[in-house]
């Protein structure tokens, strides 16, 4: 009987729990996890904030699910040590767990930048449910809010701390909001709409230090201005959880380097989700997406090599599609253009499209506001296809007319 063990319960080790499952019925299938959740919705925890769901509406699978599918499921256990050679994985408790094949599935960690008044009370970061429900708990007695970063983790956690009628602040040091994922014009009707509920956005300003007061947050200090805060959530990004990975020697780029088998340097030992570092589909850079989606995928892929069935994973595409303050939006591949790239837009309002084609070939596209007809466009850049750039001139807001050659 195999013996198969993931460390992570999250969408890329739950996916691959399920598929191992799935395909061998008698196989030992072990499940590692430093949590004391069970497996839930990362994606639903600022309408956590928000009060439009409870903490248990964010469970998508708990003890009972997990006991039918015969997983055992070691909650609330961290693992501390892969002994690669002798084959087992040492936890904190001192219990070692032997394993055939070993699944890394360990995600991200909120990166905490090193700042004065960084570890007072009353500051958060936003990754885990019992975030979740720390901060819940402090908006309850706050009355002001500033959140630091204006990702979309960020924006989230700022338009939720407003719904619970908090006065809130976003902080970006770049120079516009979501600066991963937009561009300046599709950034600034964002900002908007976010500045339209009731949230002041600075950009452009970096937070330097924390004011603190008997070791309790009491606002954030920027170059030349103060702004009060009776809480502080830091969302500045999440970098990839290799930490186990990197203490058995694997090799870690920008997260836990894998072959097209999702295999790391050491034989038997796969990784999947946040924590893997894979290829780019249309470049072949190394890449973390780092989108729940692309983890729940690249779980199953791995589960299916853990089993020996040599399935390839090509790679995945930048894309994200989400809503913020009431703004549909979705951006696949390369949005901002290199020196050679073209770029084609249309804005009409609150409503703003961009094509960004290298050569003849679309690379990137950027749908906001009204994002119908986004998954043809995004088929065009996943299909590389090469498109005629009157096409997309004429096309006004419609990918109807656009001509995959
Ligand atoms: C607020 C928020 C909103 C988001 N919104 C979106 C969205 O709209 N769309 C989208 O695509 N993505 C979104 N994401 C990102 C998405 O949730 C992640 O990409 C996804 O959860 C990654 O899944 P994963 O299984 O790789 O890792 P994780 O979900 O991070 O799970 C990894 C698990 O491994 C555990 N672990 C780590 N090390 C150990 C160890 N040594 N021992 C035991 N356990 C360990 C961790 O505790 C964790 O539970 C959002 C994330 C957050 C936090």
């Amino acid at each position: 009987m195999t013996k198969y063990l993931i460390i992570g319960q999250g969408a890329a080790g739950t996916s691959a729990a399920r598929t191992l499952r799935q395909i061998d019925p008698l196989a030992s299938v072990t499940m590692i996890s430093a949590e004391s959740d069970w497996f839930y919705s990362r994606v639903d925890l600022p309408d956590i904030i928000a009060g439009k769901l409870s903490p248990e509406d964010a469970i998508l699978a708990g003890r009972e699910q997990f006991d039918a599918l015969k997983i055992e499921c070691r909650i609330g256990e961290t693992a501390r040590r892969i002994d690669p050679a002798g084959q087992a994985v040492e936890l904190s408790s001192g219990a070692r767990v032997p394993y055939d094949k070993l699944l890394l599935a360990t995600g991200s960690e909120p990166v905490v930048p090193p700042m004065p008044g960084g570890g007072a009370r009353g500051v958060h970061y936003l990754w885990t449910l019992a975030d979740t429900r720390r901060i819940l708990e402090a908006s309850r007695a706050a009355r002001s809010a500033v959140v630091v970063g204006a990702g979309l983790i960020g924006l989230k956690t700022a338009l939720a701390l407003k719904e619970r009628g908090l006065e809130v602040a976003v902080v970006e040091k770049m120079l516009h909001v979501m600066p991963q994922q937009l561009d300046e014009t599709a950034a600034a009707i964002l900002a908007d709409k976010v500045q339209g509920a009731g949230i002041q956005v600075v950009t452009g300003m970096q937070v330097n230090a924390l004011e603190t007061v008997d070791g309790k947050v009491t606002g954030v200090l920027l170059e030349q201005r103060r702004i009060v805060a009776d809480m502080v959530v830091i969302a500045v990004g999440v970098r990839a959880n290799v930490a186990l990975g990197r203490g058995a020697g694997l090799e870690v780029g920008r997260g836990l380097v894998t072959n097209e088998f999702l295999e790391t340097s050491a034989p038997g030992i796969y990784a999947a989700g946040d924590a893997a570092e894979i290829r780019d589909l249309l470049t072949g850079a190394p890449i973390v997406p780092a989108t729940w989606g692309v983890a729940v995928e690249q779980g199953k892929v791995a589960a299916l090599n853990m089993a020996g069935k040599r399935i390839a994973y090509d790679g995945a595409i930048g894309m994200n599609s989400v809503d913020i303050a009431g703004i549909p939006m979705i951006s696949v591949g390369t949005i901002n253009p290199a020196a050679d790239d073209r770029q084609f837009t249309v804005q009409s309002g609150d409503t703003y499209r961009k094509v960004v084609v290298r050569g003849k070939q679309v690379n990137g596209v950027l749908f906001l506001g009204n994002v119908r007809q986004a998954g043809v466009a995004a088929n065009l850049v996943l299909r590389r296809a090469e498109i005629g750039e009157i096409d997309i001139l004429s096309s006004n807001f419609s990918f109807v007319s656009v001509m995959a050659q």
